[in-house]
């Protein structure tokens, strides 16, 4: 079974409606390396969107799936519990950054997070009213759809989208949006939309991930904070990009003094896994009557199971501490590069959430053009990269943080290559 069979096959089998980025099939993944098909061999730094932060098949994760497949895969938690829900939600619990004590539910996917979330926030608040930022993904689900802040391709043809959504401007230094604009935007809102005091919550990632790795500034938080406190409206913080050590903390609202009331989280929570989670104050965890919430596959034990050990091997490999430091020497590179490649029009970081964006210098415009032959060319050099940003003019690096420092070095040489050829 080569590639070049398997894309024939895809396209008869599967809608053009799932896009697929690359033209190989994985056969098998190890920590950052990936490899096809065809036997080549890829570094791996799009990690399953941001997924893999513990890296492909962790020993200790699959330790831990193939313990629980000995034991049980599924008896629906709201059915037949078990402890390993219970004690993975006590552990979330200790650390998340809420005021007070903190009450966690799973569930499956990112878009689910975030739509119990809102479900929560109306639940706890009896208000419809949700606001959400230009450039912030949630989801592919209708109401994460309707939350989700850029139109083409997620949102072409699939409206009409839930009601009681609006969108608010994220600060973008590199866009000419401040702070200020920002919180005129939300006044705005109050004003023509929606008064403030039928707003259940604002959502936002305080790192926009499929926006463009826009780093919410600690100013904007703080008043965002002070608004929500001021109306009675909730604070939600979408961490499905953001959480599980990739920003230098376990979850980026650390970064900031003030605290959301609910944070979601996903992706790398369970390692590969489908698993997510809210988790918030407790009293507002309790809004929903018995039987609001869940799923049947919600929590699944294997994914349980998986998450465990994630929390495990981020403490005792010290991944935030790595990601602070492989984040710092691909900023370095990144912002060398920057002396010969006139085409970087900015380089960001938040620990290892890090990205770099491209304009044509000639017309000082967004280049997803330029973009995308640096993806092109990294990949024929055996690096896998992703973009991302409302232009698709941004490269993200999302590399396991247990990669080895060697395969690290390595990357960057292309990396570096890529930009300055
Ligand atoms: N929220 C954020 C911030 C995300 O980045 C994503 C996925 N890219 C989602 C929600 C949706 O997660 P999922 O694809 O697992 O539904």
């Amino acid at each position: 079974m080569s590639n070049e069979s398997l894309n024939q096959r895809r396209l008869q089998a599967t809608p053009r409606g799932i896009g697929v980025m690359c033209g190989f099939y994985a056969e098998r993944a190890e920590n950052a390396t990936l490899w096809d098909q065809d036997g080549n061999e890829v570094i791996d730094f799009a990690a399953g969107i941001a997924v893999l932060n513990t890296g492909h098949r962790h020993p200790r994760v699959v330790a831990a799936i193939e313990k629980q497949l000995q034991a049980f895969t599924h008896t629906a938690y709201q059915i037949v519990p078990y402890e390993s829900y219970i004690s993975l939600a006590e552990r979330i619990n200790e650390r998340v950054p809420v005021d007070g004590p903190a009450k966690t539910a799973f569930f499956t996917t990112g878009a689910e997070a975030v739509e119990n979330a809102v479900k929560i926030a109306r639940a706890y608040t009896r208000r419809p009213g949700i606001i959400a930022f230009g450039g912030g993904f949630h989801g592919r689900t209708s109401m994460t759809l309707a939350l989700t802040g850029k139109v083409a391709p997620y949102k072409t043809g699939f409206g009409p989208f839930p009601g009681s959504v609006f969108h608010a401007l994220y600060p973008n230094q590199l866009h000419g949006v401040t702070t200020a604009d920002a919180l005129k935007s939300l006044e705005r809102i109050f004003k023509a939309d929606i008064a403030a005091d039928q707003v259940a919550a604002i959502i936002l990632e305080p790192v926009q991930g499929e926006g463009g790795f826009n780093i919410a500034p600690p100013e904007f938080i703080g008043a965002l904070r002070e608004l929500c406190d001021t109306h009675g409206i909730l604070l939600i913080a979408d961490e499905v990009q953001s959480g599980f050590a990739r920003t230098g903390k376990l979850f980026a609202m650390e970064h900031y003094v003030q605290k959301a009331d609910l944070i979601t989280m996903a992706k790398s929570l369970a390692g590969g896994m489908p698993l997510s989670a809210v988790a918030g104050r407790a009293d507002v965890m309790d809004a929903p009557a018995p039987g609001g919430l869940g799923g049947t596959y919600a929590g699944n034990p294997l994914a349980v199971a998986a998450a465990h050990a994630v929390l495990d091997v981020i403490d005792d490999e010290q991944l935030c501490e790595r990601a602070r430091e492989l984040g710092m020497h691909l900023v370095e590179v990144l912002n060398k590069a920057r002396a010969v490649c006139p085409h970087i029009a900015g380089v960001r970081a938040q620990g290892s959430m890090v990205a770099v964006e491209f304009n044509d210098p000639q017309t000082g415009e967004p280049s997803a053009e330029f973009t995308r032959q640096v993806l092109e060319y990294a990949l024929a050099e055996g690096l896998l990269l992703l973009s991302c940003g409302v232009y698709g003019n941004v490269i993200r690096f999302l590399y396991p943080l247990t990669i080895p420092q060697a395969q690290f070095r390595q990357a960057l040489e292309i990396i570096d290559r890529a930009l300055t050829r």
